[in-house]
Protein backbone atom coordinates (compact mmCIF):
# COMPACT_ATOMS: atom_id res chain seq x y z
CA UNK A 1 0.00 0.00 0.00
CA UNK A 2 1.20 3.45 -0.81
CA UNK A 3 -0.28 6.63 1.09
CA UNK A 4 0.29 9.40 -1.38
CA UNK A 5 -0.01 12.73 1.25
CA UNK A 6 -1.13 16.11 0.13
CA UNK A 7 1.66 18.79 -1.65
CA UNK A 8 3.86 20.12 0.91
CA UNK A 9 3.03 18.08 3.72
CA UNK A 10 6.33 17.51 6.11
CA UNK A 11 7.37 14.20 7.53
CA UNK A 12 6.71 15.55 11.41
CA UNK A 13 3.14 16.17 10.11
CA UNK A 14 2.65 12.85 8.84
CA UNK A 15 3.83 11.17 12.33
CA UNK A 16 0.23 9.82 13.02
CA UNK A 17 0.36 7.65 9.85
CA UNK A 18 3.44 6.44 10.66
CA UNK A 19 2.29 5.44 14.40
CA UNK A 20 -1.23 3.46 12.71
CA UNK A 21 1.57 1.58 10.69
CA UNK A 22 3.85 0.77 13.10
CA UNK A 23 1.01 -0.15 16.23
CA UNK A 24 0.05 -2.88 13.03
CA UNK A 25 3.78 -4.29 12.92
CA UNK A 26 4.24 -2.88 9.38
CA UNK A 27 7.58 -1.30 8.29
CA UNK A 28 7.04 2.45 6.71
CA UNK A 29 9.47 4.02 3.96
CA UNK A 30 8.78 7.84 3.65
CA UNK A 31 9.81 8.52 0.15
CA UNK A 32 9.35 12.01 -1.03
CA UNK A 33 9.13 13.06 -4.59
CA UNK A 34 10.01 16.92 -6.05
CA UNK A 35 6.07 17.48 -4.92
CA UNK A 36 4.83 15.28 -3.52
CA UNK A 37 5.71 13.18 -0.16
CA UNK A 38 4.68 8.91 0.54
CA UNK A 39 4.49 6.35 2.04
CA UNK A 40 5.47 3.00 1.53
CA UNK A 41 4.22 -0.04 3.48
CA UNK A 42 5.85 -3.35 3.51
CA UNK A 43 3.94 -6.47 5.13
CA UNK A 44 0.31 -7.57 5.39
CA UNK A 45 -1.93 -4.79 5.38
CA UNK A 46 -5.18 -6.49 5.54
CA UNK A 47 -5.50 -4.66 8.91
CA UNK A 48 -4.94 -1.62 8.51
CA UNK A 49 -8.60 0.22 8.10
CA UNK A 50 -8.33 2.45 4.84
CA UNK A 51 -10.84 4.59 6.30
CA UNK A 52 -8.48 5.50 9.43
CA UNK A 53 -5.76 6.13 7.00
CA UNK A 54 -7.78 8.95 4.67
CA UNK A 55 -9.85 10.41 7.85
CA UNK A 56 -6.05 12.42 8.35
CA UNK A 57 -6.38 15.45 6.68
CA UNK A 58 -3.14 15.57 5.17
CA UNK A 59 -3.60 12.10 3.41
CA UNK A 60 -4.75 12.82 -0.11
CA UNK A 61 -5.49 8.93 -1.03
CA UNK A 62 -4.08 5.60 -1.28
CA UNK A 63 -2.88 3.12 -3.81
CA UNK A 64 -3.02 -0.24 -3.30
CA UNK A 65 -0.36 -2.63 -4.51
CA UNK A 66 -2.12 -5.93 -4.01
CA UNK A 67 -5.38 -7.67 -3.95
CA UNK A 68 -7.64 -7.63 -1.13
CA UNK A 69 -8.08 -11.09 -1.38
CA UNK A 70 -5.63 -13.06 -0.21
CA UNK A 71 -7.09 -16.83 -0.37
CA UNK A 72 -9.48 -16.33 -3.64
CA UNK A 73 -6.37 -14.62 -5.34
CA UNK A 74 -4.44 -16.62 -7.72
CA UNK A 75 -0.72 -14.53 -6.91
CA UNK A 76 -0.62 -16.80 -2.84
CA UNK A 77 -2.04 -20.21 -4.98
CA UNK A 78 -0.84 -19.97 -8.43
CA UNK A 79 -2.35 -23.80 -9.21
CA UNK A 80 -5.94 -24.05 -10.26
CA UNK A 81 -8.31 -25.38 -7.74
CA UNK A 82 -9.92 -28.28 -8.53
CA UNK A 83 -13.15 -28.74 -6.88
CA UNK A 84 -13.66 -32.84 -6.68
CA UNK A 85 -16.97 -33.86 -5.31
CA UNK A 86 -16.45 -37.81 -5.40
CA UNK A 87 -15.15 -37.84 -8.65
CA UNK A 88 -17.31 -35.10 -10.49
CA UNK A 89 -14.42 -32.29 -10.63
CA UNK A 90 -14.60 -28.97 -12.12
CA UNK A 91 -11.81 -26.85 -12.63
CA UNK A 92 -7.97 -27.47 -13.64
CA UNK A 93 -8.55 -29.00 -17.02
CA UNK A 94 -11.65 -30.58 -15.76
CA UNK A 95 -14.99 -29.31 -17.77
CA UNK A 96 -18.06 -30.16 -15.28
CA UNK A 97 -21.77 -29.50 -16.19
CA UNK A 98 -24.37 -29.34 -13.37
CA UNK A 99 -27.90 -29.25 -14.49
CA UNK A 100 -31.31 -30.05 -13.37
CA UNK A 101 -34.56 -27.86 -12.71
CA UNK A 102 -35.04 -24.75 -11.30
CA UNK A 103 -37.10 -25.93 -8.07
CA UNK A 104 -37.29 -29.43 -7.12
CA UNK A 105 -41.11 -30.05 -7.85
CA UNK A 106 -42.30 -33.66 -7.03
CA UNK A 107 -40.27 -36.68 -7.05
CA UNK A 108 -41.44 -38.18 -10.78
CA UNK A 109 -39.87 -34.83 -11.72
CA UNK A 110 -36.45 -34.69 -10.55
CA UNK A 111 -35.73 -37.82 -11.10
CA UNK A 112 -37.06 -37.93 -14.54
CA UNK A 113 -34.66 -34.79 -15.15
CA UNK A 114 -31.85 -36.50 -12.84
CA UNK A 115 -31.75 -39.60 -15.21
CA UNK A 116 -31.86 -37.28 -18.72
CA UNK A 117 -28.94 -34.42 -17.58
CA UNK A 118 -26.88 -37.70 -16.70
CA UNK A 119 -27.40 -39.90 -19.90
CA UNK A 120 -26.70 -36.08 -21.36
CA UNK A 121 -23.50 -36.11 -19.23
CA UNK A 122 -24.31 -33.73 -16.48
CA UNK A 123 -21.88 -34.59 -13.66
CA UNK A 124 -23.68 -32.71 -10.99
CA UNK A 125 -27.89 -32.29 -10.25
CA UNK A 126 -29.53 -28.68 -9.82
CA UNK A 127 -32.70 -28.26 -8.11
CA UNK A 128 -33.60 -25.41 -5.36
CA UNK A 129 -35.40 -26.28 -2.65
CA UNK A 130 -35.65 -23.06 -0.91
CA UNK A 131 -36.13 -20.26 -3.30
CA UNK A 132 -35.53 -16.40 -3.87
CA UNK A 133 -38.40 -15.38 -5.47
CA UNK A 134 -38.86 -11.40 -6.00
CA UNK A 135 -42.62 -12.03 -4.91
CA UNK A 136 -43.94 -13.63 -1.75
CA UNK A 137 -46.81 -15.15 -3.43
CA UNK A 138 -44.71 -17.07 -6.09
CA UNK A 139 -43.85 -20.43 -5.27
CA UNK A 140 -41.38 -20.42 -2.86
CA UNK A 141 -40.14 -24.08 -2.87
CA UNK A 142 -40.38 -27.33 -1.46
CA UNK A 143 -37.99 -26.78 1.53
CA UNK A 144 -36.69 -29.74 3.22
CA UNK A 145 -39.24 -32.19 1.69
CA UNK A 146 -37.20 -30.72 -1.68
CA UNK A 147 -34.05 -32.05 0.00
CA UNK A 148 -35.15 -35.39 0.38
CA UNK A 149 -36.02 -35.58 -3.24
CA UNK A 150 -32.67 -34.39 -4.01
CA UNK A 151 -31.48 -37.10 -1.90
CA UNK A 152 -33.24 -39.78 -3.39
CA UNK A 153 -32.33 -38.94 -7.02
CA UNK A 154 -28.75 -38.63 -6.13
CA UNK A 155 -29.70 -42.33 -4.58
CA UNK A 156 -30.74 -43.13 -7.73
CA UNK A 157 -28.35 -42.05 -10.39
CA UNK A 158 -24.93 -40.99 -8.29
CA UNK A 159 -24.97 -37.64 -9.36
CA UNK A 160 -23.81 -35.14 -6.51
CA UNK A 161 -26.21 -32.69 -5.91
CA UNK A 162 -25.94 -28.86 -5.71
CA UNK A 163 -28.80 -26.71 -4.14
CA UNK A 164 -29.50 -23.18 -2.90
CA UNK A 165 -29.02 -22.06 0.79
CA UNK A 166 -31.08 -18.73 1.82
CA UNK A 167 -30.89 -19.11 5.42
CA UNK A 168 -28.72 -20.26 8.30
CA UNK A 169 -31.44 -21.93 9.83
CA UNK A 170 -30.89 -24.84 7.64
CA UNK A 171 -26.99 -25.17 7.82
CA UNK A 172 -27.36 -28.55 10.22
CA UNK A 173 -29.42 -29.78 7.45
CA UNK A 174 -27.26 -29.10 4.22
CA UNK A 175 -24.41 -30.27 6.54
CA UNK A 176 -25.42 -33.42 6.43
CA UNK A 177 -27.55 -33.58 2.82
CA UNK A 178 -25.75 -31.53 0.56
CA UNK A 179 -22.68 -31.87 -2.03
CA UNK A 180 -22.24 -28.61 -3.29
CA UNK A 181 -24.26 -25.54 -1.65
CA UNK A 182 -25.10 -22.88 -3.97
CA UNK A 183 -25.02 -19.29 -2.45
CA UNK A 184 -27.31 -17.15 -5.13
CA UNK A 185 -27.23 -13.80 -6.60
CA UNK A 186 -29.69 -12.35 -4.04
CA UNK A 187 -26.97 -13.27 -0.70
CA UNK A 188 -24.12 -12.78 -2.51
CA UNK A 189 -23.03 -10.12 0.29
CA UNK A 190 -24.92 -11.90 2.99
CA UNK A 191 -21.21 -11.88 5.10
CA UNK A 192 -22.68 -13.68 8.31
CA UNK A 193 -24.06 -16.86 5.58
CA UNK A 194 -20.85 -16.52 3.73
CA UNK A 195 -19.03 -17.44 6.61
CA UNK A 196 -20.95 -20.31 8.24
CA UNK A 197 -21.48 -21.69 5.36
CA UNK A 198 -17.89 -21.57 4.55
CA UNK A 199 -17.47 -22.51 8.11
CA UNK A 200 -18.76 -25.96 6.69
CA UNK A 201 -15.15 -26.98 4.87
CA UNK A 202 -18.14 -28.29 2.17
CA UNK A 203 -17.77 -27.46 -1.63
CA UNK A 204 -19.57 -23.91 -2.28
CA UNK A 205 -21.11 -22.61 -5.77
CA UNK A 206 -20.89 -18.52 -5.24
CA UNK A 207 -22.79 -16.76 -7.85
CA UNK A 208 -22.85 -13.13 -8.58
CA UNK A 209 -24.63 -10.92 -7.31
CA UNK A 210 -27.30 -8.97 -9.84
CA UNK A 211 -25.47 -5.51 -9.59
CA UNK A 212 -21.82 -6.78 -7.97
CA UNK A 213 -18.41 -6.05 -9.68
CA UNK A 214 -15.79 -8.74 -9.48
CA UNK A 215 -13.53 -7.51 -7.16
CA UNK A 216 -17.05 -7.44 -4.71
CA UNK A 217 -17.65 -10.92 -5.87
CA UNK A 218 -13.66 -12.00 -4.84
CA UNK A 219 -14.19 -10.51 -1.93
CA UNK A 220 -17.73 -12.63 -1.15
CA UNK A 221 -15.06 -15.55 -2.09
CA UNK A 222 -12.64 -14.54 0.69
CA UNK A 223 -15.72 -14.50 3.10
CA UNK A 224 -16.60 -17.99 3.00
CA UNK A 225 -12.73 -19.42 2.38
CA UNK A 226 -11.86 -17.13 5.59
CA UNK A 227 -14.47 -19.44 7.41
CA UNK A 228 -12.74 -22.38 6.43
CA UNK A 229 -13.47 -24.10 2.82
CA UNK A 230 -11.05 -24.20 -0.16
CA UNK A 231 -13.62 -25.64 -2.33
CA UNK A 232 -15.56 -22.61 -4.17
CA UNK A 233 -16.63 -21.91 -7.36
CA UNK A 234 -17.42 -19.00 -8.91
CA UNK A 235 -20.25 -18.49 -10.57
CA UNK A 236 -21.17 -15.78 -13.78
CA UNK A 237 -25.20 -15.33 -14.28
CA UNK A 238 -25.86 -12.29 -15.59
CA UNK A 239 -25.92 -8.91 -14.96
CA UNK A 240 -28.19 -6.03 -14.69
CA UNK A 241 -27.90 -3.68 -17.48
CA UNK A 242 -29.77 -1.03 -19.05
CA UNK A 243 -30.61 -3.85 -21.47
CA UNK A 244 -34.16 -5.27 -21.55
CA UNK A 245 -34.13 -7.91 -24.65
CA UNK A 246 -32.78 -10.72 -21.91
CA UNK A 247 -33.01 -11.10 -18.80
CA UNK A 248 -29.65 -9.93 -17.37
CA UNK A 249 -26.72 -9.07 -19.37
CA UNK A 250 -24.16 -12.10 -19.34
CA UNK A 251 -21.05 -10.89 -18.27
CA UNK A 252 -18.35 -13.80 -20.88
CA UNK A 253 -15.17 -11.24 -20.13
CA UNK A 254 -15.85 -12.05 -16.31
CA UNK A 255 -14.33 -15.60 -17.86
CA UNK A 256 -10.52 -14.58 -18.80
CA UNK A 257 -10.62 -11.40 -15.87
CA UNK A 258 -11.73 -14.07 -13.14
CA UNK A 259 -9.19 -16.87 -14.22
CA UNK A 260 -6.73 -14.20 -13.93
CA UNK A 261 -7.30 -13.23 -10.76
CA UNK A 262 -8.49 -16.34 -9.27
CA UNK A 263 -7.46 -20.01 -9.39
CA UNK A 264 -10.95 -21.11 -8.22
CA UNK A 265 -13.12 -22.49 -11.32
CA UNK A 266 -15.47 -20.03 -13.06
CA UNK A 267 -18.79 -21.58 -13.91
CA UNK A 268 -21.50 -20.14 -16.37
CA UNK A 269 -25.38 -19.73 -16.00
CA UNK A 270 -26.85 -18.96 -19.56
CA UNK A 271 -30.11 -19.48 -18.44
CA UNK A 272 -30.35 -16.84 -15.33
CA UNK A 273 -28.19 -14.64 -17.40
CA UNK A 274 -30.37 -14.70 -20.70
CA UNK A 275 -33.90 -15.90 -19.08
CA UNK A 276 -35.00 -17.22 -22.54
CA UNK A 277 -34.25 -21.04 -23.50
CA UNK A 278 -33.52 -20.43 -27.38
CA UNK A 279 -30.21 -18.14 -25.67
CA UNK A 280 -28.98 -20.87 -23.50
CA UNK A 281 -26.78 -22.82 -26.38
CA UNK A 282 -25.27 -20.34 -28.05
CA UNK A 283 -23.96 -18.43 -24.77
CA UNK A 284 -23.30 -22.37 -23.16
CA UNK A 285 -21.03 -22.59 -26.42
CA UNK A 286 -19.61 -18.79 -26.12
CA UNK A 287 -18.45 -19.58 -22.72
CA UNK A 288 -16.87 -23.00 -23.04
CA UNK A 289 -14.52 -21.27 -26.23
CA UNK A 290 -14.16 -18.36 -23.42
CA UNK A 291 -12.57 -21.09 -20.86
CA UNK A 292 -15.27 -21.47 -18.41
CA UNK A 293 -14.68 -24.57 -15.95
CA UNK A 294 -18.37 -25.88 -16.41
CA UNK A 295 -21.79 -24.84 -16.67
CA UNK A 296 -25.14 -25.09 -14.88
CA UNK A 297 -27.83 -25.09 -16.55
CA UNK A 298 -32.08 -25.02 -16.16
CA UNK A 299 -33.41 -27.76 -17.34
CA UNK A 300 -37.15 -29.29 -17.15
CA UNK A 301 -39.26 -32.30 -18.65
CA UNK A 302 -42.00 -29.58 -19.20
CA UNK A 303 -41.12 -26.28 -19.04
CA UNK A 304 -44.78 -24.73 -19.93
CA UNK A 305 -45.78 -26.29 -16.31
CA UNK A 306 -42.56 -25.35 -14.59
CA UNK A 307 -43.07 -23.61 -11.55
CA UNK A 308 -40.02 -21.63 -11.52
CA UNK A 309 -38.42 -20.01 -14.45
CA UNK A 310 -40.02 -21.81 -17.39
CA UNK A 311 -39.00 -19.78 -20.23
CA UNK A 312 -35.26 -20.36 -19.54
CA UNK A 313 -35.57 -24.17 -19.36
CA UNK A 314 -34.58 -26.55 -22.17
CA UNK A 315 -35.86 -29.88 -22.61
CA UNK A 316 -34.16 -32.71 -21.84
CA UNK A 317 -33.46 -33.40 -25.31
CA UNK A 318 -32.51 -29.77 -26.15
CA UNK A 319 -30.16 -30.09 -23.35
CA UNK A 320 -28.74 -32.98 -24.83
CA UNK A 321 -27.94 -31.03 -28.06
CA UNK A 322 -26.24 -28.38 -26.20
CA UNK A 323 -23.73 -30.99 -24.63
CA UNK A 324 -22.54 -32.55 -27.70
CA UNK A 325 -22.32 -29.36 -29.49
CA UNK A 326 -20.28 -28.08 -25.92
CA UNK A 327 -18.12 -30.95 -26.42
CA UNK A 328 -16.99 -30.49 -30.01
CA UNK A 329 -15.98 -26.70 -28.60
CA UNK A 330 -14.00 -28.09 -25.94
CA UNK A 331 -11.78 -30.42 -28.48
CA UNK A 332 -12.14 -27.33 -30.82
CA UNK A 333 -10.36 -25.46 -28.30
CA UNK A 334 -7.79 -28.32 -26.67
C1 LIG B 1 -31.06 -20.36 -9.24
O1 LIG B 1 -29.97 -20.87 -9.54
O2 LIG B 1 -32.14 -20.96 -9.32
C2 LIG B 1 -31.10 -18.93 -8.85
C3 LIG B 1 -32.11 -18.43 -8.15
O3 LIG B 1 -30.04 -18.24 -9.30
P1 LIG B 1 -29.55 -16.73 -9.03
O4 LIG B 1 -29.22 -16.65 -7.57
O5 LIG B 1 -28.36 -16.62 -9.92
O6 LIG B 1 -30.68 -15.82 -9.43
MN1 LIG C 1 -33.96 -20.43 -11.63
Amino acid sequence: MIIVLKPGVSKEQAVPVFRVLAAHGLSSHDIVGESVRMIGMVGDAKAVSEDQILSFPFVERIIRVQEPYKLAGRKFHPADTVVDVGGARIGGGAFGVVAGPCSVESEDQILSIARDVKAAGAAFLRGGAFKPRTSPYSFQGMGLDGLDLLKIARQKTGLPIVTEIMSQEYLAAFAEDVDVIQIGARNMQNFTLLREVGALGKPVLLKRGIAASIEELLMAAEYVMSGGTRDVMLCERGIRTFETATRNTLDLSAIPVLKEKSHLPVVIDPSHATGYWHLVEPMALAATAAGADGLIIEVHNHPEAALCDGAQSVTPQVFNKIMNKVRKVREAIA
